[in-house]
């Protein structure tokens, strides 16, 4: 029997940058993974002529593994508005809007009341340091983000009403128990760039990362769920569904958190859920800027016209429209919860909005506690390496970069340990 150079479990973002590397460096690579397409948690679906990730993405073009991984240009992608609008607790909408960016919103983003000075000094503590000194703040003790927030004296609306419910929809978590060293740099990756979609949907990303892997010479097999790993005589035995077994001298482990206890003996972490509901709008929706829900009037934490900044995700005519609430088992918004919500952040046309889908994602995302870990090793044992976000960030750049760390550690080439998101 062929004995490969590696066998790369997962055809989602790790495993692809991973496998892309390895057979970019000459080493022979067959990729297995479980589903019926490369991507992992980064899908699109056409459904009824519209555009519909799994769930709601963002790519941020800045993010430096993103940028290395692949032709960004290429990706065709259209940068959503760097504003928010926001349901203050008396009901009432209110604009932020980047003052270099949307100039012209600054009237209404000052009479919008959400940015007192206090809160403009909390910020500046807050944010200050990791932009001027990264590394002195990340060596820092890390705490959590609430606690972050409460030190730099970051305690009015634009914490409660902005930050707080903006970043439960990027991390799943309203606790504010996330990482705050995370949260920080997290935040300053968005300062030099506008975040936005490829407009063929998110799965541009993975399917230019899988195009790039193949050309190199990796063979990337699909409906090939990995069953059980073995080490035997200095190799490892690997079964997967519908494949004779595979001989390799290393094995990369780049499954999503909740699959990695079922494959090697490391702990997975606990993982975060998120939902998203898809509707189907007649008229414009009465607003194109990311809504959040500063008043926590119901399940929604944003919601976003995608189709105003990509007409294409709709047909001619209708417009796309995602609300997303976090997801955790038990918690399950209802659908009239959701639509009672959108009624009262985009007025009563919401109310004969077509449901065209709604995702549940249990393991949408790993918890990141303080202390913020360094990179967590890709080897594990002899010959056996594990990449995912898990290992590094959750995030895009954090998947990426644990994949590229996991073809090093099969190279004998290791990255240095880092923080990730930088
Ligand atoms: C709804 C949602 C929104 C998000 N939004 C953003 C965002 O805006 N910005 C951002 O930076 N990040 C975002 N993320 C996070 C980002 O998508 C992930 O961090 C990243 O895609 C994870 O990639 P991965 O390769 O680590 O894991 P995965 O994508 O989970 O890939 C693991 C792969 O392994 C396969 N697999 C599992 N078990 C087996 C087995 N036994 N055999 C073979 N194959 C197996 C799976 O099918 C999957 O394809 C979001 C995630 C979700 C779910």
């Amino acid at each position: 029997m062929q004995t490969q150079d590696v066998v790369v479990i997962g055809a989602g973002l790790a495993g692809l940058r991973c496998a892309a590397e390895l057979a970019a460096r000459g080493r022979e690579v067959v990729v297995l993974e479980a589903a019926d397409r490369v991507g992992g948690r980064q899908r699109t679906d056409r459904v009824d002529g519209f555009t519909l990730d799994r769930g709601f993405h963002v790519l941020n073009t800045a993010y430096p593994a993103v940028r290395s991984a692949v032709d960004v240009g290429a990706l065709d992608v259209a940068a959503f508005p760097t504003a928010v609008r926001v349901r203050r607790t008396d009901g009432s909408m209110a604009t932020l809007a980047h003052p270099l960016r949307h100039p012209q919103l600054l009237p209404a983003t000052l009479a919008g009341g959400l940015v007192t000075p206090r809160d403009v000094v909390g910020l500046a503590r807050w944010l200050g340091p990791i932009v001027l000194r990264p590394r002195t703040a990340v060596a820092r003790p890390d705490r959590t983000i609430g606690e972050g927030w409460d030190a730099a004296g970051l305690t009015g609306a634009l914490r409660t009403q902005v930050l707080s419910p903006f970043f439960s929809g990027v991390l799943a978590d309203s606790s504010e128990t996330t990482s705050d060293t995370y949260v920080r740099l997290l935040a300053r990756s968005f300062l030099p760039a506008a975040a936005g979609l490829p407009r063929a949907g998110i799965a541009a990303l993975p399917v230019a990362l899988a195009s790039r892997a193949r050309a190199a010479g990796a063979d990337i097999r699909l409906d090939r769920r990995v069953s059980r790993l073995r080490r035997r005589d200095g190799r490892w035995e690997v079964d997967a569904l519908g494949e004779t077994t595979l001989l390799a001298r290393d094995v990369v482990v780049a499954v999503g958190a909740e699959a990695v206890e079922g494959l090697v003996d490391v702990p997975g972490p606990s993982t975060r859920g998120l939902q998203t509901w898809w509707f189907s709008a007649e008229e414009t929706p009465a607003s194109t800027l990311l809504t959040l829900d500063g008043s926590r009037g119901g399940p929604i934490v944003n919601a976003l016209a995608i189709s105003a900044t990509i007409p294409e995700a709709a047909p001619h005519g209708r417009h796309l429209v995602q609300a997303t609430c976090l997801w955790s088992p038990g918690q399950v918004a209802s659908e009239s919860d959701v639509r009672a919500q959108l009624v009262r952040l985009y007025g009563q046309d919401s109310a004969s909005w077509r449901l065209l889908r709604r995702d549940d994602i249990p393991h949408a995302l790993p918890a990141l506690p303080p202390p913020m870990r360094r990179s967590s090793p890709a080897r594990i044992g002899p010959g056996l390496h594990l990449a995912g976000d898990h290992r590094e960030s959750p995030s895009i750049q954090g998947a990426l970069q644990s994949g590229l760390r996991a073809a090093r550690s099969v190279l004998g080439e290791p990255l240095p340990a880092r923080s990730s998101t930088r």
